[in-house]
């Protein structure tokens, strides 16, 4: 189900068309030359994107808000063709996403057109897994994909660092970049031990680029800059640490799960002064100096034009704090901050409680229950055994105040 309906897509008309001056004015970014280029048949005023940024050491210059593809379906080629009309020139998708459809359709949308775009793949790659596994996965993804290559291909949702020491996946690399069928490295991360995995990976040099959950409700700062309103305590606080690594060796970072799980319809009410919420979410991501782009799920096109409203944002918005800290107020007791960890080892069962969470967030928050069927039959354990437990053991483990027996026992029943 898409997460607007035509109610909220007039609403956002109008506020699309009262947000683009406003946000000009307060972020100070002009348009670039180089994005004006990009768009010749755009006319003035279209949403459009206004900064390219490289990606570390790709050397890859990519739109700062580009085109998440997990929620792609068959026959949504026109998504791929706005978003490319807009000047979005980096297509995140993987393997797993809607079962390969969302690899199928972005290689039907940019067949003939791929010129300076970039193509990102991933795939779910397993600790002991071989290199020739990995090599009849990659050509599957470039069968459906249409291409010869993927620029970056990512070890996807890494939550275990013997899946980085896995051999296989080192020489699959080496052969993959060889014969010319990747062209760059990366992992992507929003599991438990991601702080852990993301500091091998970039100990060990083991990659080029990273694709991490970033929102400001996992950064220390957002919390910081609100503590007389919130005495709740960020507890993410890996992750600055190790995007700043990142940069120092050239790295690249880019951003996803950037909405907090995208209750965006919650927060039309309180949307005032021409910019939205998934902008100002957007602001907070692109301020942080260690970040350098983000994706998003792309689902509907007045979606897309909304969210390029933050683009070429380097800061935040002087409206945006208090926006954010209300979204936080409405739904911090329910978002779980994957991989913040605190909660790890609480169930004595091994629930993989951020996952669940995480799963539990697709279906309720971004009202996306089929992907979150799909993404809840691939966890290696799942919560059934919170069905018949007392909730005893994890009550109180999670110090952002998350019910998590509350909502894991639901969650596997929705999801399973
Ligand atoms: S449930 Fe709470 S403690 Fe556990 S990962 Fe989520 S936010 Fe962290
Ligand atoms: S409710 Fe019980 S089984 Fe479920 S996560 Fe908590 S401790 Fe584990």
């Amino acid at each position: 189900m898409s997460s607007t309906d035509a109610t909220d897509r007039s609403r956002r008309s109008l506020l699309k068309g009262a947000a683009i001056p406003g946000l000009a004015a307060v972020t100070g970014v002009p348009s670039t030359i180089q994005a004006q280029s990009r768009l010749g048949t755009n006319t003035a005023g279209t949403p459009q994107v206004k900064r390219y940024v490289r990606l570390g050491r790709t050397n890859m210059e990519i739109s700062d808000i580009s085109f998440g593809a997990s929620r792609l379906r068959l026959g949504q080629e026109h998504l791929v063709h706005h978003a490319l009309d807009r000047g979005i020139n980096y297509f995140d998708t993987a393997e797993m996403y809607t079962d390969g459809d969302s690899e199928t359709v972005i290689g039907n949308a940019l067949k003939g057109k791929r010129k300076d775009d970039y193509l990102v793949g991933k795939r779910v790659t397993g600790s002991t897994e071989s290199a020739a596994s990995m090599m009849q996965a990659l050509e599957e993804s470039l069968r459906r994909l249409q291409t010869d290559y993927i620029d970056l291909y990512m070890m996807h949702a890494i939550n275990s660092i013997e899946c980085l020491k896995n051999p296989g996946w080192h020489a699959f690399n080496e052969k993959a970049k060889a014969q010319g069928k990747i062209r760059f490295v990366g992992v992507s991360g929003h599991a438990g031990n991601l702080a852990e995995c993301l500091d091998y990976a970039i100990d060990h040099d083991l990659v080029d680029a990273m694709l991490v959950a970033f929102n400001f409700g996992q950064d220390p700062k957002f919390y910081e800059s609100i503590t007389r309103s919130f005495d709740m305590v960020a507890t993410q606080d890996q992750l600055p640490r190790i995007l700043a690594k990142a940069k120092t060796k050239d790295v690249g970072i880019v951003a996803m799960k950037t909405l907090m799980g995208a209750r965006l319809n919650d927060m039309r009410p309180f949307e005032s002064g021409g910019a939205t919420y998934s902008q100002a979410a957007f602001r907070w991501v692109l301020s942080n100096k260690d970040v350098d782009a983000l994706v998003i799920s792309m689902t509907d096109t007045i979606e897309i034009d909304e969210f390029l409203g933050a683009s070429g944002a380097t800061q935040v918005a002087a409206e945006d704090l208090p926006l954010l800290g209300r979204y936080v107020a409405l739904n911090g007791h329910t978002y779980c901050r994957q991989a913040c960890d605190r909660c790890d080892g609480a169930c004595p069962y091994g629930v993989p409680i951020a996952d669940v969470l995480r799963t539990r967030m697709y279906a309720t928050d971004y009202r996306d229950v089929d992907f979150a069927r799909r993404e809840y039959a691939v966890l290696a354990t799942d919560a059934s055994a919170c069905l018949s437990c007392s909730g005893q053991p994890c009550q109180g483990a999670c110090p952002h105040g998350i019910a998590i027996y509350e909502l894991c026992a639901p969650t596997h029943r929705m999801l399973s």
